[in-house]
């Protein structure tokens, strides 16, 4: 298996491409489907460890704020709007506008202390190389001897990248699987074929609030605010109910939710196509009733606002048949 220095060399061969756009692709590889990259922009390569990983885009209106970008602006400013009561009055009063300022930077202060990749799923492909894994630019392999059968046959590449400016790279024997972040461990990262569902369902059982559990990074990896809404209204499952309290089927079909709205978020990102969240950031419930807003997260730790459906999502009863919520 090449080792780091060799996964080095790969990365720098692919370089030179970053910010090209993919006019054509070919390859054997049926881990992923090669077509998705075709007109997509090679944003970034990165080494961590063994792996290499290519960032991917949407090729279309490479300066224009992204879908969630702009989702996330609405928030911000939508959080900084909603300490006080009466939303519009107050931003006349110069030193409450002030303050609000104060409430902002702090809000943009521990947003930047958030976890990579926490909005939304990482365009990421992860290249592990087998025993004979290589890349080559501008060049194919070709065979230096011949097979048992006496034949000359070239090896067949995995992956073959051409770009708009007509130079190409080409991947062998190797593995490629999407993934949210270079820096996510693959069993904790949702978007991961190696994601283990045995763990994050243990960490979903604890007592704790389940939307503070899933955006924990450590075992949601690449899970961020928007899915968090989007899959808790998906499972009809109040935000603040304790794990705890969840039936095991209830916990295995938010999980379900966790990764198939992921994935299907990924890949709609990759063909240029925007979010239209059912939840987030919404008055009222695609059923037409009223939405809840609050901003909501573990005592100390970081707290999101979180929209939900009072209707849709209702309050579980624990078993003395009081309401689970309410007591902090
Ligand atoms: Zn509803």
């Amino acid at each position: 298996m090449p080792e780091g220095p060799s996964v080095r060399k790969f990365q720098l061969l692919t370089s030179p491409f970053v910010g090209q756009v993919v006019a054509k692709v070919g390859g054997s590889s049926r881990k992923i489907n090669v077509n998705d990259l075709n007109a997509l922009r090679l944003q970034d390569s990165q080494v961590h460890g063994k792996n290499l990983y290519l960032a991917f885009v949407a090729a279309e209106d490479p300066l224009g704020p992204t879908e969630e970008e702009a989702l996330l602006q609405r928030e911000t400013a939508s959080e900084a709007s909603s300490p006080a009561q009466g939303g519009q009055e107050q931003v006349c009063a110069p030193q409450i506008h002030l303050q609000e300022e104060g409430e902002l930077q702090e809000l943009l202060c521990s947003r930047s202390e958030a976890p990579d990749a926490a909005e939304g799923p990482g365009n990421w492909l992860r290249f592990h190389f087998g025993l004979f894994g290589s890349i080559r630019a501008n060049e194919f392999s070709r065979a230096n001897k011949a097979n048992k059968r006496g034949d000359w046959k070239d090896p067949v590449p995995r992956l073959v990248l051409h770009f708009e400016s007509g130079g190409f790279l080409v991947f062998y024997n190797c593995r490629m699987h999407w993934c949210s972040s270079p820096r996510a461990d693959p069993a904790s990262d949702i978007l991961s074929v190696e994601f283990h569902r045995g763990q994050a369902l243990d960490a979903l059982r604890a007592a704790d609030p389940i939307c503070y559990t899933l955006l924990d990074q450590r075992y949601f990896s690449g899970l961020g605010n928007i899915i968090k809404n989007e899959i808790l209204y998906l499972a009809k499952i109040h935000p603040l109910t304790p794990g705890s309290l969840l039936a095991l089927s209830d916990l295995e079909r938010l999980l379900d939710c966790a990764v198939q709205f992921s994935s299907d978020w990924l890949h709609s990102k990759l063909r240029g196509k925007g979010l239209h969240p059912q939840i987030y950031q919404k008055e009222q419930c695609p059923l037409g009733h009223a939405v809840m807003k609050e901003t909501l997260g573990p005592s100390g730790g970081f707290k999101r606002l979180t929209w939900w459906c009072p209707q849709c999502q209702p309050v579980v009863l624990s078993g003395d048949g009081n309401p689970s919520l309410g007591t902090e």
